[in-house]
């Protein structure tokens, strides 16, 4: 059996024909695959939404948690099973409204996981109305003359706040969703994808078409370890990019902790509750 075989569930995917999403399901089961890890080796956690349903669609560990509270969960996971790979994915009303404090301090905080942002630019399970990541003027239910406010740039915001991993996808660029996905995931601290991924339901304007026009890949000669570099090439293509746009080297949380044992918490024999009583006690 392929190793991608083993990532199938019988669980009926509920998407919208044409959906983004399946791209993003296919790459994610497409580069655990290559990269050889067996499904009791990854677990996937995501938040509310139609993206949120990602996690069901792949038999693998998983979490469903609650809204814009994935990265949390993430982390948590990561901390209590370093060998897991853990992967994180959520829309973009779920990582930038709700769960933007998570976000923020998860890049910071630079733990181990990979962070699949699934953007369309709009609430999708709730019918459509503008999300915190949507286009000036965008026409909903919620704005009917028009957004009003501009659009938080989640790569922008992840450079800024320390990242080492950032990355923007395209479902319609499916291998090099794929290579980016494996490279996110082989990084040693917190990536993220910011995945262009269209609803077609709620924001066909923002769909293939128009993202395969107005998308340049970055070429070659990009150098994704300059800093400042990575600033000036999101600023000059208005975002509107794919690829790799910045990536360093730094210690991830866990090795920065003095001490940490070589064995994951969740299979240490901790039968000692004393230092847990004695804290206790100091507060009664
Ligand atoms: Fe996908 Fe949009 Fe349909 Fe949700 S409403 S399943 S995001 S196309
Ligand atoms: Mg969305």
């Amino acid at each position: 059996m392929a190793l991608i075989d083993v990532y199938k569930n019988e669980v009926e995917q509920t998407w919208c024909p044409g959906c983004g999403h399946y791209s993003v399901l296919r790459a994610l089961k497409i580069a655990l695959a290559r990269l050889e890890i067996q499904n009791h080796k990854a677990a996937i956690v995501s938040g509310i939404g139609c993206s949120g349903r990602i996690g069901g669609y792949i038999k693998a560990y998983g979490f469903h948690g609650i809204h814009g509270r994935s990265l949390p969960i993430a982390q948590g996971i990561k901390l209590a099973n370093k060998n897991l790979t853990v992967v994180a994915a959520g829309g973009d009303g779920d990582g930038f409204a709700i769960g933007t404090g998570h976000a923020m301090h998860a890049i910071k905080r630079n733990i181990d996981i990979t962070y699949l942002l699934m953007n369309n630019q709009v609430y999708g399970l709730t019918k459509g109305h503008t999300s915190p990541l949507s286009d000036l003027n965008f026409v909903t239910k919620s704005t009917p003359l028009g957004q009003v406010e501009d659009p938080l740039r989640p790569s922008l915001l992840a450079l800024s706040a320390g990242g080492g991993f950032i990355a923007q996808g395209f479902s319609g660029r499916q291998e090099e969703l794929i290579e980016l996905i494996m490279k996110a995931i082989v990084h040693k601290g917190f990536s993220l994808i910011n995945i262009f991924s269209p609803c077609v339901t709620f924001n066909p304007g923002k769909g293939y078409e128009w993202l395969r026009e107005n998308l340049v890949s970055l070429d070659q000669d990009h150098d994704a370890g300059d800093y400042s570099g990575a600033f000036k090439t999101f600023l000059e293509s208005e975002g509107l990019f794919t690829g790799l746009l910045y990536q360093k080297d730094a210690p991830d949380y866990q090795s920065r902790i003095q001490g940490a044992s070589e064995t994951p918490l969740a299979e240490l024999d901790i039968k000692d509750t004393r230092p847990m009583d004695g804290l206790i006690e100091e507060f009664m």
